[in-house]
């Protein structure tokens, strides 16, 4: 399935897991370091990838 590098990381690299809801938020990397992404749902500004690992 890593058919396509590029779909690959549009589909993982902007996504980003709740560190407390878990919630899965997909947001410009960018805007998540810049701590302007709030999880929709708690509303905490901790995220992670969700490759870790
Ligand atoms: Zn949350």
């Amino acid at each position: 399935m890593a058919k396509f590098p590029e779909a690959e990381a549009r589909l993982f690299r902007n996504v980003f897991v709740c560190r407390k809801c878990k919630t899965k938020i997909r947001a410009p990397m960018l805007k998540v370091l810049a701590g302007k992404v709030k999880c929709r749902k708690c509303n905490s500004k901790a995220f992670r990838p969700i490759k870790k690992k």
